[in-house]
């Protein structure tokens, strides 16, 4: 057994605004009934998100960091499990980028994957703004948001490298790999869309760190473990 995180990344960019990367849980899962009504009967327990509560959810987060949701220009999501889209329905206006297959598939997923995805997240998103994307993109056109495809945990999976000048290039890479471990083991997820994409999606993690991207998982420890627990990371 492992605890891991459930991250979000907030970004504050010079000229495009607040972009979140990622929505972690949606806020119904702190409440046991609730969380039943919303991601149906089990998954609470079999994921062990009793330990999540309500001031873990993003809108909560942001306010006490002193934003308000309405803040948030864009919101870039690696993939639409249950546990990085829980907040979309707090972002209404907000421009949401998605790569085109991971939308359709969380729509529609297949039998075998449903359970990653909870449909009460974006039932409610039929009339946003979805930026759908089929590939990496420079977000902005000016190198400072890339977008880079990622697939096999999911068919759509998606990460993005943020340049932040100075202090170099990072890389938050959702799902890409689970846990540095795994990566470094070639060892996929029995969760996982697609094994022989993740495996290449590896090779792509590795190529990141040696061309000095300092890449985050979502749900790797150790990847947070060293950073400031509160205020900004970088500025
Ligand atoms: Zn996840």
């Amino acid at each position: 057994m492992v605890t891991v995180p459930s991250t979000v990344a907030v970004i504050e960019h010079a000229t495009h605004g607040l972009i979140l990367f990622d929505m972690g849980i949606n806020h119904h899962v702190a409440d046991p009934e609730a969380a039943e009504a919303y991601w149906g009967p089990g998954p609470r327990a079999a994921y062990g998100a009793q330990r999540f509560t309500r001031e873990h959810a993003i809108d909560a987060q942001l306010e006490r960091l002193g934003h308000r949701p309405a803040d948030v220009t864009y919101v870039i999501y690696s993939h639409l499990h249950l546990d990085h889209a829980g907040g979309m329905s707090y972002f209404p206006h907000a421009v949401h980028v998605v790569q085109h297959d991971e939308l359709r598939h969380a729509w529609w997923p297949d039998r075998w994957t449903a359970r990653g995805y909870a449909f009460n997240d974006y039932r409610g998103s039929r009339g946003y703004d979805f930026l759908e994307l089929r590939g990496d993109a420079d977000l902005f056109l000016d190198g400072t948001v890339t977008v880079v495809r990622t697939t096999g945990h999911t068919p759509g999976h998606q990460g993005v490298i943020l340049d932040l000048g100075h202090q170099g290039r990072i890389g938050l890479m959702g799902d890409a790999a689970h846990l540095q471990e795994a990566l470094e083991r070639d060892v996929p997820m029995l969760s996982d869309w697609n094994v022989q994409e993740k495996m290449l999606t590896y090779g792509q993690l590795r190529a990141l760190g040696r061309a000095d991207v300092r890449v985050f998982l979502s749900h790797d420890p150790g990847h947070f473990a060293a950073l400031p627990h509160d205020g900004d990371f970088w500025d």
